[in-house]
């Protein structure tokens, strides 16, 4: 194996795991490549332009109650990429629901946080990892478009039914009962309507609409969040988990019309533009109990994300920085 062109660490998923792992192995002096399959990074953390509108279509906002994450968070606000968006949001039912608990947001939507912990990181983005082996002791990552990247550490940040496709594609088999416990992690699925608006929504002050059930769980104006200008009325529709589940594979036209015929009284104004995103891997329904997962040292391959320690955006913060460390320990 020539070395000189061996990354220390090849990281697979740029988002806010793979990202803050990348971020703590370069930081100690590691030589780190990230890889992801997506247009751009931040995985979940995703925010769309359409015309004048701007989408938050993934996570919408995230809580801190870790103190190692409620650090970076206090980091991300001095640096002016993270705000304090609102401490409760208004029910369908035409209450509020406050519980005192911050929700953070990016200032420019929610993938600007991606885009703040990839500077000074070598990311590729458009980057398929379609393969894996070993080599001479170290990991060879053969990407869709044929490139076969060498690297002495592999970390693995996908959703784990994506994760462990790549796993089977190495002669690496983990043990059983390892195996066993990960095939078990399962998400819920989402489907999210992106609604650009004739005017201004009806969604009450500061933006957000718990619906917290079927067909609809969550509606945000992301005019009002202040990711959308002032030109671009913007609404986000999430399905329920049940809807999604059951409409999964229906037209785009079908699944739209249905949400946006429940969403009506609260659109206030014409949809002049729609489009629907399906988000096979939401949430995780079942979290592994450790933060990171060491599936072999020699060569060392490592699992992360939010399906390890903890869910959401605190939990695959911590599960980043957990994997970073233990990494950097087998290096
Ligand atoms: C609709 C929705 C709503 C949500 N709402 C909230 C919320 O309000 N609050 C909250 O805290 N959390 C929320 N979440 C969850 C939150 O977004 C995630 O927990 C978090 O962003 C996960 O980060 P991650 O790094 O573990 O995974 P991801 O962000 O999924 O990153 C994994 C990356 O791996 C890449 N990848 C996968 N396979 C390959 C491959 N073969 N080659 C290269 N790259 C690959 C993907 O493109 C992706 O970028 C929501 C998520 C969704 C989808």
């Amino acid at each position: 194996m020539d070395t000189e062109s061996t990354w220390d660490v090849i990281v697979i998923g740029a988002g806010l795991s793979g990202l803050l792992a990348a971020a703590r192995l370069q930081s100690g002096g590691a030589r780190v490549l990230v890889l992801d399959k997506g247009r751009g990074m931040g995985g979940r953390l995703a925010t769309r332009r359409t015309g004048p509108a701007v989408f938050d279509h993934g996570a919408q906002f995230f809580t801190a109650r870790d103190p190692e994450f409620c650090s970076r968070v206090d980091d991300w606000v001095a640096a002016g990429i993270v705000k304090a968006w609102a401490t409760g949001f208004a029910l369908a039912d035409g209450t509020f629901k406050q519980d005192g608990e911050t929700r953070f947001r990016g200032v420019t939507g929610m993938s600007s946080i991606a885009r703040h912990l990839a500077q000074g990181l070598d990311v590729r983005v458009q980057s398929r990892a379609a393969a894996l082996a070993t080599r001479g002791g170290a990991w060879v990552v053969t990407t869709e478009a044929g490139e076969c990247l060498p690297g002495r550490a592999l970390l693995l940040t996908p959703p784990v039914p994506q994760s462990l496709e790549l796993i089977a594609t190495a002669s690496f088999l983990p043990p059983e009962r390892v195996l066993g416990e990960l095939k078990q992690i399962e998400y819920a699925p989402c489907l999210a309507v992106l609604a650009q608006l004739s005017g201004p929504s009806l969604i009450p002050q500061p933006g957000g609409l718990w619906w917290e059930g079927e067909p609809i769980s969550w509606m945000a104006d992301n005019q009002q969040k202040g990711v959308s200008p002032a030109s671009g009325a913007a609404v986000t529709v999430h399905a329920g988990r049940h809807f999604s589940r059951t409409h999964w594979e229906k037209p785009e036209s079908e699944v739209t019309g249905a949400l946006l015929a429940v969403a009506a009284p609260w659109l206030g104004s014409v949809p002049v533009h729609t489009q629907l995103h399906r988000w096979r891997y939401s949430l995780p329904l079942r979290v592994h109990p450790e933060r990171c997962l060491v599936l072999c040292e020699t060569p060392p391959l490592v699992l992360a994300g939010d399906a390890f320690g903890g869910p959401r955006v605190e939990g695959a913060a911590l599960s980043g920085l957990a994997a970073g460390a233990a990494l950097a320990r087998l290096l």
